[in-house]
Parts: structure tokens; C-alpha cells; sequence
């Protein structure tokens, strides 16, 4: 039998318990470092769909798309918050839902994308049990209880927020908030455009200005964070289904991973204590969970790039 002792070798058994140490302080590090990792929640908004597609593209194809990406990166369940006066009338757009309602979860964003800051307390209530059916028809596990403010507006006087939110907690919702957002949105129809157009050279600038931007709001939110609460939290990221998200999506999931994320399910990230409070005043156009504490408490902005506004309405016309 030979054995692997030697001037230099090391006997058997020391051999095996050294690299048995070694893999469990490999194993430690890494579980350290997922343990450490950012909670996220990934949300869309505006579900069937959000702006313009390219010509010969149906939403039930976007919608599969967008579906198999998250299948395949294996994201834990994705809240889809659905305006139901878009499937009046849209086949496509029916189809796409019910694809999405049978893969992953939806809550309620309002009948129309209703404006609060244009309308009463009310008539915003009325819209919210206007889209009940659709969300009822649609989720057989009835998880639809979440609810997203359209364009983020919770109210423009204290008055209109406290009544939403009263009518929002006798009906069993939970408020589905925001803390982190680069307005994904922009780049679906610019990038319908760029396309009907077959302009390659600007749907790459698309790309690298999604992925700047993404990159630069993803720090900014977790700065606010800090500045807000002394600490990082679990976030919820904001996007949009729409023309861009399937072509998209896998680079974002892995600017996500880059930057250390790790996705969890909505009801995980809103379990962070951060969800508890509410600004509680009257605010226009705030934004985010986070926009609206800075705003409250003062907190100026760290340095940050803006986002590409007017290029994005100019490119491709
Ligand atoms: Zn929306």
C-alpha cells in the first residue's frame, strides 16, 4: 500500500482535514457574502403593456419573452400591476395578461393608470375596485391585495394620502411602494422607434444609455438609503413591461447581480422595517418611497448624472 508520508508530504489524514478546512472556509465566504447581499424585489408596472411596440410585435410575444428570461435566471415571484381598461377591446393584450397572471403574481395599479393629483380621493377609490374583476378573474390564489400608485403620485394634500391609504387598509391592500426606480420606462417606446426604424446604431446607444443610467440610479437609491435610514435596506425596483424588457432584461438582471443584489419576492423586501413608515404630508410628484423622505427631511441630493429625458424623446423620430 503506499502511503504519502515523505520529507515533504503530508500524512493522510492531516492532508484530508486541511483541505476540508480549506473548502469550509470557501463555503463560509460565500454564504457570508450572499447573506450580505442587498434584498430585492423585482416589479413591473403598466401590465398589459407600457408605451409603443415595433411594427409585427404582439404583447402575448413580449410577455413570453419577458416570462422565460425570469424562468430561466430563476427571480423568485414577480408582482405584475395591471391596468385593466387596457384589455378593452385587446385580444393580444388579454392573452399576454393571462400568460403572465399564470407564471407569476399581479396586484392592482389602477382601472385606467389613474393620476391621483388629478382626481379626488373618490374617484381614485372607484378606479382601484374598477380593476378588482380582472385581478379576480385572473389570480386563483387571490394574492392580488397589493397596490401600486400610478407614476408614483400617493397624493397631493395630506388630506387626499390619508384617504387613499384608509381606503387602501379597510380593503386588505398593502402598498406596494417604490425605492428604486431609473425610470426603465423611457427606453420602451424610443426603443420601438429605433426599431421600426432599423437604426442599429442608435438601439446600441439605447442600450448603453439603460445600462448607465440603471447603473447610476441603482447607487444613488442605496446612497438616499443611507442618508435616510443610517443603513441599507431591502429595496423594490420599479420597471415597466414593455418593448425594451425582454430585449433588455437579461443585461439588467446581471447589473443587478454585479452590484450585489440578491432577488427575494416582494413581501420579503417590504418585511425590512423601512416599509412601516409613511411621510404622511401632501406631496407633488415626489417619486420614490426614498424622493419623498428626502424632500420631508431636507436631505440634499448626493452628486448624481441625470437621466437622458431629451435625447430619449428625440431619438428615432
Ligand atoms: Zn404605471
Amino acid at each position: 500500500m503506499k502511503h504519502f508520508s515523505g520529507v515533504t508530504g503530508l500524512p493522510p489524514r492531516r492532508f484530508v482535514v486541511s483541505q476540508i478546512l480549506f473548502l469550509l472556509v470557501i463555503l463560509f465566504w460565500i454564504f457570508c457574502g450572499t447573506g450580505n447581499a442587498q434584498k430585492l424585489a423585482i416589479t413591473f408596472d403598466d401590465l398589459p403593456l407600457n408605451g409603443l411596440l415595433p411594427p409585427g410585435v404582439t404583447r402575448v410575444e413580449t410577455t413570453k419573452n419577458v416570462l422565460e428570461i425570469l424562468k430561466k435566471r430563476h427571480v423568485p415571484p414577480v408582482y405584475g400591476f395591471i391596468n385593466a381598461k387596457k384589455l378593452e377591446g385587446n385580444a393580444d393584450g388579454a392573452e399576454a395578461l393571462k400568460l403572465w397572471a399564470a407564471a407569476e403574481p399581479v396586484g392592482n395599479h389602477t382601472y385606467s393608470h389613474m393620476d391621483l393629483e388629478q382626481n379626488t380621493a373618490e374617484a381614485f377609490e372607484r378606479e382601484i375596485e374598477e380593476n378588482e374583476p380582472a385581478l379576480e378573474l385572473l389570480d386563483v390564489n387571490n394574492s392580488w391585495h397589493w397596490f401600486r400608485y400610478p407614476y408614483l403620485r400617493e397624493g397631493d394634500t395630506v388630506e387626499k394620502r390619508r384617504a387613499v391609504r384608509a381606503y387602501l387598509k379597510t380593503h386588505g391592500y398593502t402598498i406596494a411602494q417604490v425605492t428604486l426606480d431609473w425610470e426603465d420606462y423611457l427606453w420602451n417606446t424610443a426603443y420601438a422607434r429605433c426599431v421600426a426604424k432599423n437604426d442599429t446604431k442608435s438601439i446600441e446607444w439605447l442600450r448603453s444609455s439603460y445600462l448607465s443610467t440603471a447603473s447610476e440610479f441603482l447607487d444613488l437609491g442605496r446612497e438616499q438609503a443611507k442618508l435616510i435610514y443610517g443603513r441599507e435596506i431591502s429595496y423594490v425596483l420599479l420597471m415597466h413591461l414593455g418593448a425594451y424588457s425582454s430585449t433588455i432584461l437579461s443585461d439588467a438582471l446581471d447589473l443587478l447581480k454585479k452590484k450585489g443584489f440578491k432577488l427575494v419576492t416582494l413581501e420579503e423586501a417590504e418585511s425590512d422595517v423601512a416599509y412601516e413608515s409613511d411621510p404622511d404630508v401632501g406631496l407633488h410628484d415626489a417619486g420614490t418611497l426614498l424622493d419623498q423622505w428626502m424632500q420631508v427631511k431636507g436631505i440634499k441630493y448626493p452628486e448624481h448624472a441625470e437621466k437622458p429625458y431629451k435625447e430619449m424623446e428625440s431619438i428615432c423620430q
